[in-house]
């Protein structure tokens, strides 16, 4: 507890008052980053599990506060939420995603990037429209974005989602499930849905080395995604066991501290740079 003391940034922390002094400058300084293009994204890397080249990057939101340091990104979505201003920063990582992305592609790489999108952003009208637009902007093909999507919430809003996600995919752009395995998504949702990549989660893989369930679940859950001509992604993958593991398991990509934690946008495109001259 005491190391979260400082503003109490647990995420289901009961106790936390909402209009506490430090939430209101954080919120009121939330807007003003916003505006001000102060928050960042950090890249982490996504290798193929067959010859363990990078092949796409998830896009993660950071931002540091001038007085209260680090915040989480969920705290900052969970804000914006509250605000009213998520579909605003969701457009704003996927503008910045996108043009990152397009600089990878003028080093000459072909990695894709992967953007998160909270429950709200489905119900954005313009989304689709936005994302045209930026793909344009920075010349990008739509193949090279993927959004990821937890499994509770397209199951939440299955008629939103659907709707959304059809013209999404229509266009070309990739759809993940994201921590799939948490949810309760039933063999005839996932028929429906118009995914292309399951992405396990990460309390799955992380002690799958040491735990028979999990071995279970995660082989039987690639062989499911595979068997519906789905792309599976392991993400919190954090050791040479549970990597080998997982590439036994015929898992397409993997993504974890194990290959890299997420990067500054520059550290990542010298990655990249590195990995092209081997
Ligand atoms: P997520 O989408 O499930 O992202 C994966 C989280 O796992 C990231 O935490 C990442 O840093 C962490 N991770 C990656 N590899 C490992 C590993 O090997 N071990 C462990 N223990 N953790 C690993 P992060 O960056 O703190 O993000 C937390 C969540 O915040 C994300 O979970 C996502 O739901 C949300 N988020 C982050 N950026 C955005 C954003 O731009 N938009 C939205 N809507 N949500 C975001
Ligand atoms: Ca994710
Ligand atoms: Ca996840
Ligand atoms: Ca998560």
């Amino acid at each position: 507890a005491a190391k979260r003391k400082r503003i109490g940034y647990s995420r289901y922390d009961s106790s936390e008052n909402i209009y506490s002094k430090e939430r209101l400058t954080l919120v009121g300084d939330l807007i003003d980053a916003l505006e001000n293009d102060q928050f960042e994204l950090h890249y982490q890397p996504q290798v193929a599990a067959e010859n363990g080249r990078i092949c796409g990057a998830e896009a993660l939101l950071r931002w540091q506060h001038k007085e209260h340091g680090y915040v989480p990104p969920d705290k900052i979505i969970e804000m914006a939420e509250r605000l009213g201003i998520i579909h605003k920063l969701s457009l704003y990582v996927l503008r910045k995603a996108i043009a990152e992305c397009r600089r990878w592609h003028q080093l000459g790489s072909d990695v894709s990037v992967s953007v998160n999108l909270s429950v709200r952003d489905l119900a954005n009208e313009q989304l689709c429209a936005k994302i045209r637009e930026y793909l344009n902007e920075f010349a990008l093909d739509y193949r090279y974005l993927t959004v990821e999507i937890t499994e509770s919430v397209m199951m939440e809003n299955l008629a939103l989602s659907l709707g959304q996600l059809k013209k999404l995919n229509k266009l070309g752009i990739n759809i993940s499930i994201d921590d799939f395995g948490t949810g309760f998504s039933s063999l005839a949702y996932l028929k429906r849905l118009p995914v292309n990549e399951l992405k396990i989660d990460k309390s799955f893989i992380m002690e799958i080395d040491e735990d028979e369930n999990d071995q279970q679940i995660v082989s039987s859950t690639i062989n499911l995604g595979h068997s519906l001509g789905l792309k599976v992604v392991a993400e919190g993958v954090e050791t040479q066991q549970v990597m080998d593991m997982i590439k036994d398991f015929g898992c397409d990509q993997i993504q974890g501290y194990f290959i890299s934690k997420p990067l500054p946008a520059k550290a990542f495109r010298q990655l990249l740079k590195n990995a092209s001259r081997n």
